[in-house]
Formats: structure tokens, C-alpha cells, sequence
């Protein structure tokens, strides 16, 4: 059994961040599944298909091209030969990936994905029910939050345009794995922390179980 390293959190809270850089020290790969869920919505909305339709989004699901590898230490989501990256954070995207993100079928497929990552090597996976339901028996669980104000201005510093109060409650109250925090996972509240004393928090943390 391979480590897993289960990192929540709502929209913004850093956790993608500190998820990659905690990967970097421990040596292992870094999983970004909030990618996942946005390729999905992605290619929908290239194939003209309304993400609220429902039955329209699992019949997608059978033929979809996207590839879920690996690049270097990191998790990478191909379309037709390209590894998707500015695709995966317009603001139509943002808009609708809680939508596609709902559909408990688009959870399955991708949750075995993330699964699959894990079973030749350890893994920081970040997302909003890896704790939960991804890796229910890891002893690695963190949840990651700041308060909605300190997400929103680290949000627009990067020059995005995202409604995170919005998703964050589109994604905590559906009925397919909702955000929320595991009840053994660690609360790491890091608005008024920066990132390098979250990531050694968490790698302490992580370090001393292993030992
Ligand atoms: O992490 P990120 O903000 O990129 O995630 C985008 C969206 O993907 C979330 O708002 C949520 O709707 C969905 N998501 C999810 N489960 C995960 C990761 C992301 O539902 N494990």
C-alpha cells in the first residue's frame, strides 16, 4: 500500500498550492483532481452540450477522448494528443464544472481515475472528497480553508474570474459527495498563514505518522 495524502478544501483556499509543493518535498505525485472535473466540463461545452443536461453529459461520458496521465511528477488531462491548461480555467469553465461535477457518473469514472493513480505509487491528491470518499481510510487527511474573504482577493490576485462563493455552495450542498470535512481529517485554517507555514505544517504532520 502506497501513501495517500488526502488534501480538501472549498475554491481558493490554497490548497492546490500547498498540495504541489508538500508532493515536491515528500517525492511523490502531485494529483489536481478539480482538473479532472473541469476537462469534463470543458469538452462538453466544446461539443455544444448544456451542462444541465443531464442524460445529454453521461452518453458523452462514453466516448470521451480524455486521457488522465501523468507528466513528471504531476497529473495531466490530454485531449487529441494536448495536455489541457488554459482551457481548464476560462470563466465558462468555472461557471459550470460544479454543474458536471454533480452527476454522480461523472464522479464514478473519474473517482476510480483517481484511485488508479494510487496503486503503483504514493500520491498528494487534492479535490473536495478525496477524504471522504476517494481514500475514506487514509490516516493522511487535511482540510485546507481560508476565510471567503482572503479566497475571493487570492482568487482575483491571480486575475481569475470565478464565483467561489457560488460553487462552494453548489459543491457543498449537492447530493453526490459534498464538500465537506472528514470527520478524521485535520482543519487547517491558513488566512493568516502563508504558504510555506502551511506546507510545513502539513509535511510535519505527515512525517510524524510515518515514522
Ligand atoms: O479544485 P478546483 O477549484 O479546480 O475544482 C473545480 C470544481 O471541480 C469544484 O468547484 C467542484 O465542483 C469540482 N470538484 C469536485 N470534486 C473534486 C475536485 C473538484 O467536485 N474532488
Amino acid at each position: 500500500m502506497h501513501p495517500a495524502i488526502a488534501i480538501d478544501g472549498p475554491a481558493a483556499s490554497g490548497k492546490s498550492t500547498v498540495a504541489k509543493r508538500i508532493a515536491e518535498r515528500l517525492g511523490y505525485t502531485f494529483i489536481n483532481t478539480g482538473a479532472m472535473y473541469r476537462a469534463i466540463t470543458w469538452y462538453a461545452l466544446q461539443q455544444g452540450i448544456n451542462p444541465q443536461d443531464t442524460s445529454a453529459v453521461i452518453e458523452l461520458l462514453k466516448s470521451i477522448p480524455l486521457k488522465f496521465g501523468k507528466e513528471g511528477s504531476q497529473s495531466i488531462v490530454i485531449c487529441d494528443g494536448s495536455i489541457l491548461k488554459e482551457q481548464l480555467t476560462l470563466p465558462e469553465v468555472n461557471d459550470n464544472v460544479s454543474v458536471i461535477a454533480a452527476i454522480p457518473e461523472v464522479r464514478a469514472l473519474l473517482v476510480d481515475k483517481q484511485r488508479e493513480y494510487n496503486l503503483c505509487e504514493p500520491v498528494v491528491m487534492e479535490g473536495r472528497d478525496i477524504g471522504t470518499v476517494v481514500f475514506p481510510n487514509t490516516k493522511f487527511k487535511y482540510f485546507v480553508t481560508a476565510s471567503e474573504e482572503v479566497r475571493a482577493a487570492r482568487r482575483a490576485a491571480e486575475g481569475l474570474t470565478d464565483s467561489i462563493a457560488e460553487r462552494d455552495k453548489k459543491d457543498s450542498s449537492r447530493a453526490a459527495s459534498p464538500l465537506t470535512q472528514a470527520k478524521d481529517a485535520r482543519l487547517v485554517d491558513t488566512s493568516d498563514m502563508n504558504i510555506d507555514q502551511v506546507v510545513d505544517l502539513i509535511t510535519q504532520d505527515i512525517q510524524s505518522k510515518l515514522a
